[in-house]
């Protein structure tokens, strides 16, 4: 099928190009002169495992083309996916003025029956508002139809998510554009769930709310761990091997953070409390993650007193592993709140650096993790990269001043740890 991705971040590139993959024929748009341009001279601008040798081959073979001009990618496409951002406003609520920019310019190019699909993230209804927008800004009376079609992808696994989704959610208005949609996902053979449009656009937030919520109940628990002397560990392992709760987002941590589940989060309660109702349990999930952060700073100004003018390795910058994303990332929180307090910072992150510098300064970039630690007063791991795991730890506390790790992302063994001879901090045990 013929069709066109508007905004190609995150979302919109691996989407263009896991569709451009299965064989349909695919038109990425981006406003951003300077990415669109990277990407025709063969450039990835974000780091995706598998993303770039996809984009290369499905670029060789014509099947996946980069532009600024969305009138070209509407004239020469039946079905429109809309993958702008949704960014949060001041007091939390959803920034729709990529999303009504969008539908205009599409409106303002359209003369033949088009599809329009919301992939981005949006509150309930935002399907309406496009319905509404397109009407008004198209000069002729050509018909269309909105789908909502929300995306679940995880960064860093986003290739692997999109070509092997759980499932798919596409909410229409009327039966004509569902044998087309069904016929874009009919290649990655999974279940595809067609409800109304405002369904479709509650259970992203629904889906992203309860990850959220899982995610600070551990943490939770992480708490009454470290009071009691449990392991969260163990209690993690032994609630979610129960099928009816399940091991995902069950591991405790200095938080979440990213692009998504804040804003998302942020997101839903405001539009709950627009319908009417006062979402407390979400707001506790607020509250838990920031607690969480909180914690973990304490732990470090607890066991190292004075901040200032202490040297302190970071390992890790992403808001997760696997990606270079620094979107919210708590890593980043942390390193701005220990530079707060004086501390110099040595950081790494595997494939973050670069997007880092622009939110991270007056720090010292260190080009491998073995690195990190030299001459430090202490060392955090605030990302989960697996690679840390193979840290060559004898070596770490041979070349630090003080041997003492704090870790947010339970990464190591704690009797390893005492082993070898650290004051190791980790989260709930
Ligand atoms: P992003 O910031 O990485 O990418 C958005 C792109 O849209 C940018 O390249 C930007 O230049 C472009 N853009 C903005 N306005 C435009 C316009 N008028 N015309 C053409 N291009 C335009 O954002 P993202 O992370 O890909 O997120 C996009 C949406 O998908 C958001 O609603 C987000 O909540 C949702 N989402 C994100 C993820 C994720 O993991 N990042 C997962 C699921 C859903």
């Amino acid at each position: 099928m013929k069709v066109s991705i508007i905004g190609t971040g995150y979302v919109g590139l691996v989407t263009g190009t896991c569709f451009a993959e299965v064989g349909h024929k695919v038109i990425c748009v981006d406003c951003d002169d300077e990415k669109v341009k990277l990407l025709q001279q063969g450039g990835v601008p974000i780091y995706e495992p598998g993303l770039e040798e996809l984009i290369q081959k499905n670029v060789a073979s014509g099947g996946l083309t980069f532009t600024t001009s969305t009138r070209e990618g509407v004239e020469k496409s039946d079905i429109i996916f809309i993958a702008v951002p949704t960014p949060p406003l001041p007091d939390g609520s959803v920034d729709l003025s990529f999303m009504e920019g969008v539908a205009r310019d599409i409106a303002s190019v359209m003369t033949s029956y088009k599809i329009v699909v919301d992939k981005s993230t949006v509150p309930v209804k935002t399907g309406d508002k496009v319905v509404e927008t397109i009407r008004r800004y198209c000069k002729s009376q050509v018909e269309f139809d909105v789908v909502s079609n929300p995306e679940f992808l995880r960064e860093g696994f986003a290739v692997g998510d999109f070509l092997k989704p759980d499932r798919v959610v596409v909410g229409v208005r009327s039966q004509r554009p569902v044998t087309a949609m069904r016929e874009m996902y009919a290649p990655f053979n999974c279940p595809i769930i067609v409800t109304d449009i405002n369904s479709a656009e509650l259970i992203k937030h629904a889906a992203n709310s309860f990850l959220a919520l899982k995610i600070s109940y551990i943490n939770a628990i992480s708490v009454l761990c470290e009071a009691s002397g449990a392991n969260v560990q163990e209690v993690a392992n032994g609630i979610g091997m129960d099928h009816r709760i399940g091991r995902a987002f069950l591991d405790s941590s200095l938080g979440f953070g990213g692009s998504c589940f804040p804003k998302d989060l942020s997101a839903f309660i405001k539009i709950s409390e627009k319908l009417g109702y006062d979402f407390a349990l979400l707001k506790e999930v607020q509250c838990i993650n920031a607690r969480q952060m909180d914690r973990f700073f304490k732990k470090i100004v607890d066991t190292l007193w004075v901040l200032k003018d202490k040297k302190i390795g970071v390992l890790g910058l992403a808001f997760k592993q696997n990606t270079d994303d620094v979107r919210m990332s708590p890593a980043i929180e942390l390193c701005q709140r220990l530079q707060k307090e004086g501390a110099i910072l040595r950081v790494y992150d595997p494939k973050a650096m670069e997007k880092a510098k622009s939110l991270l300064q007056n720090v010292t970039y260190v080009a491998d993790m073995n690195s990190v630690a030299e001459g430090c007063d202490a060392l955090v791991v605030a990302t989960e990269w697996p690679e840390f795991k193979k840290l060559d730890l004898e070596r770490v506390r041979k070349v630090m001043t003080h041997p003492i790790m704090f870790d947010g992302r339970n990464l190591f063994d704690l009797e390893e740890m005492e082993r070898l001879g650290f004051i190791y901090k980790s989260i709930g045990r």
